[in-house]
């Protein structure tokens, strides 16, 4: 068995649900202090986190993860246990083994076997993982990143190890991500007797065609990495269940997903406008969960192209497709980042797996992601 897969064992077998962390970082904090890095646990609250570097000088290149998984679901309808990892037919089997302690192995192998050929390697190595990626997202990645900020620690490249392949390791290299920003609109109107409209107000009927203009707006075209952004009403609410009362107030929450072309700025604007042309007498919540970055040229991508394309004889695809990562917190600082990662078929569902030789194919691509970079 190599060496990547039995540290992916190794990690799979620690049951650590978000935001647990069991011992994972500990596991591969050893690892790296025998390489010569810093290891500096940063421990929020129920958050374990880990920074680790080697070297003091730039340019400082960044392995991002986590060691939390989404919990197992109904242990019957695994085949195998989802914390006893089971390699059956070339697959690794286990939580976490694609989402992603398969990567984490990976990037710990390819940095050992990276520094072994070049111990004088140029810039700096950095693991920033956390126990929390999964969950909340309060005391991961964006405590670890307001520390380094505060202390001026700059990432320049960073690879975050998230499943981004579709069929083969390495078909697919997620080069930014869409952002997401939910509204939470209340929209008032007066309580009434329906037979009696004139001395009600329907906010039902107030919204409806304010709804409809935010449903029909092309919000923008999109570029040549992302698609156009999409404006989609997840819920709505409004009156009391009776067929007699005019309702008092209607709830709608809607989301959007936006490309680069636009800000969350430009999008709060658009909508509060139009609905105050509207006339409605409306309250809006606003909740970011990522802003969109772009990583479209540079080193890095150059680099991890190539590393790619050195093991599987063809180049990866740069898409920006699926939700988010934490690399939405890294990229804000002005790191480059990209995300190269497993096959992404079974993550959060039971019987969770992935190929055991793609695991050592991706260390290879790590390693030589490090060795354009850094040697
Ligand atoms: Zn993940």
């Amino acid at each position: 068995m190599s060496d990547v897969i039995t540290l992916a064992k190794d990690l799979i077998s620690r049951p650590s649900v978000t935001p647990l962390d069991e011992g994972c970082q500990t596991l591969m904090a050893e690892r790296l202090a025998r390489l010569g890095f810093v290891i500096e646990p940063m421990i929020f609250e129920d958050t374990t986190n880990l920074w680790a570097r080697r070297g003091s000088e730039g340019p400082l290149f960044c392995f991002a993860g986590h060691t939390d998984v989404v919990p197992a679901g109904p242990l019957e309808k695994w085949d195998t246990p989802p914390f006893e990892p089971t390699i059956k037919d070339g697959m690794l089997h286990g939580r976490g083994a694609a989402d992603m302690k398969g990567s984490l192995a990976a990037m710990v192998v390819a940095t050992e076997r990276f520094v072994a050929e070049h111990p004088d390697h140029k810039g700096s190595i950095a693991f920033l993982i956390t126990s929390d990626e999964e969950g909340p997202f309060i005391n991961g990645t964006v405590r670890v990143i307001d520390t380094l900020e505060a202390r001026n620690e700059k990432i320049r490249w960073c690879i975050v190890g998230e499943p981004s392949s579709t069929a083969q390791v390495g078909d697919v290299v997620k080069n930014g991500r869409r952002g997401s920003i939910t509204g939470d609109l209340l929209v008032r109107g007066v309580q009434g007797h329906v037979a009696y409209p004139h001395l009600a107000d329907n906010p039902i009927h107030k919204a409806a065609p304010a709804l409809a203009e935010l449903a029909a707006i092309e919000w923008d075209k999109g570029n040549a990495y992302f698609p156009p952004t999409s404006f989609q009403i997840a819920n709505i609410q409004g009156g009391t269940g009776a067929s007699n009362v005019i309702p008092g107030e209607l709830q709608v929450q809607f989301n959007f997903r936006f490309s680069t072309e636009l800000t969350d700025a430009a999008i709060r604007e658009r909508v509060e406008a139009l609905l105050t042309r509207h006339g409605l007498d409306f309250e809006l919540k606003w909740t970011l969960s990522g802003q969109p970055f772009l990583t479209d040229t540079g080193a890095l991508l150059d680099a991890t192209v190539a590393a790619v394309a050195a093991v599987n004889g063809q180049q990866p695809a740069l898409l920006t497709t699926g939700g988010t990562s934490d690399g939405r917190f890294i990229a804000p600082t002005g790191a480059e980042v990209i995300e190269l990662g497993p096959v992404n078929a079974t993550i959060h569902k039971v019987n969770e797996c992935v190929k055991a030789d793609d695991l050592d194919l991706l260390a290879d691509m790590y390693q030589g992601v490090l060795a354009r970079l850094l040697a």
